[in-house]
């Protein structure tokens, strides 16, 4: 055991390759890829279980990410699992899955099944969308290839979430998005992000994100029917209401108070996959605890952070955004969505005032009632249950998963 008690979850997200079967127009792993893809060992895998086991983490969430994880194969995963039991046992861990979706096979579906995997796919939208950007290295389309494999996912029960990459073809398209995910029986959420810019300026707009944002907020607040999250507008929801971001984007000082690493395939760690280039350790060297709360480029990171949120002060959206993530920063450090968010929020809380949610007068479980959309009411009941419970889970967060 670690030397002290932390009743939070940690991540770990496994960058377990740098390879993959595709080629997507905005990854920014595509030169490696063409170069000497790294593959996580077994020697780094296993210290990041072992790590994890001496921790004093109570939960453990494993995220198998990459580059494209599943083109390690099935033994890679089992190995996984059997390091796991070996090493994890009496501990509280979960395993969950980054896949762009196309090698996902019968044998893996049954596999994630069986083994309680969270798996998410990343999927940008009908054809018109995922085709655009999301190829193979041949330039052909992806789309067709992961429907087929969500079929197989239905069929067996698996649940899953998705990962999409907004452009502007998303939002001048935002209701066959939408209407794409609710075709889906077992589907459990979607996040919409936006690209980092500096790898494809010319994918969307600033303005036009929030604008597609408060289009798709309409269609899923007002849906009786609906069933999945979409965590951004989740996010501005339960803050606006509830002051309980949902996503590590809108907490101040993401990398100071979120509880995360990413551990590249030769080990390397960083705070967040956004940002590999920030290097705090290697997991064969250190304790996950030194790795997160005692690593001083950490804390010079937060120093410039404070420094950036400064310009956001007077805003009066800053307690439900916080200044967004630092990694999409414009050349002179302003959050490059800040107007979209802005935009995004005033209509959130117009809208709950509309059907009279406000933050003021929420008493009970009860004030939740005019939610039309079913699951969002469900969740800010479980949150707002949390919260009187003073429960820790009602702090937190859950990470952006971008693939
Ligand atoms: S974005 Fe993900 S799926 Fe696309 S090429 Fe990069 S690693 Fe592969
Ligand atoms: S994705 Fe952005 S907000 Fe989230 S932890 Fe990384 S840098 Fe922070
Ligand atoms: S909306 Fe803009 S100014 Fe306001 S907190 Fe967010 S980034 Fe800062």
């Amino acid at each position: 055991m670690g030397y002290f008690k932390d009743n939070r979850k940690v991540f770990i997200l496994l960058n377990i390759t740098h390879d993959c079967n595709m080629r997507c127009k905005y990854c920014y792993y595509q030169q490696e890829m063409n170069e000497k893809p790294g593959k996580m060992s077994y020697e780094v895998l296993e210290a990041a279980i072992k790590r994890a086991a001496e921790s004093s983490f109570e939960k453990l969430m494993f995220t198998a990410h990459g580059g494209e994880p599943l083109t390690r194969g099935m033994g890679f995963f089992t190995d996984m699992l059997d390091m796991q039991k070996k090493h994890l046992e009496g501990r509280s861990y979960s395993n969950f899955v980054q896949t762009n979706g196309t090698l996902l096979t019968r044998e893996f579906i049954s596999l994630f099944n069986e083994n309680d995997f969270g798996v998410s796919l990343s999927l940008d939208g009908p054809a018109s969308m995922q085709d655009k950007y999301r190829v193979y290295s041949n330039d052909r389309g992806t789309f067709d290839d992961i429907m087929k494999n969500i079929g197989i996912m239905e069929e067996i029960g698996l649940r899953f979430a998705a990962l999409s990459v907004c452009s502007n073809d998303t939002v001048k398209n935002m209701l066959s998005y939408y209407d794409l995910f609710k075709e889906f029986k077992n589907f459990d959420g979607m996040d919409l992000v936006c690209p980092q810019i500096q790898y494809t300026p010319d994918m969307i707009t600033t303005g036009y994100y929030g604008k597609g944002l408060i289009e798709l907020f309409d269609r899923w607040f007002y849906d009786t029917e609906c069933m999945f999250e979409i965590r951004v507008l989740s996010s501005f929801v339960f803050s606006i209401l509830l002051s309980r971001p949902r996503m590590c984007f809108f907490v101040n000082n993401c990398f100071s108070n979120y509880v995360m690493v990413s551990v590249e395939p030769d080990g390397s760690v960083s705070p967040c996959d956004s940002n590999p280039e920030i290097k705090i350790g290697n997991i064969l060297d250190d304790s996950l605890e030194s790795l997160i709360f005692k690593n001083p480029i950490k804390k010079m990171y937060s120093v410039g952070e404070q420094k950036r949120l400064e310009d956001c002060l007077f805003c009066e959206w800053y307690s439900c955004c916080n200044g967004g993530c630092p990694s999409l920063l414009d050349n002179n450090g302003k959050q490059l969505y800040c107007e979209d968010y802005k935009m995004v929020l005033s209509h959130i809380k117009n809208t709950l005032e509309k059907v009279g949610v406000c933050r003021e007068e929420i008493l009970g479980e009860e004030s939740f009632k005019n939610i039309p959309n079913p699951c969002l009411r469900m969740q800010l009941k479980k949150i707002y249950k949390e919260i009187q419970g003073d429960s820790p889970d009602a702090c937190n967060l859950e990470v952006k998963n971008p693939a």
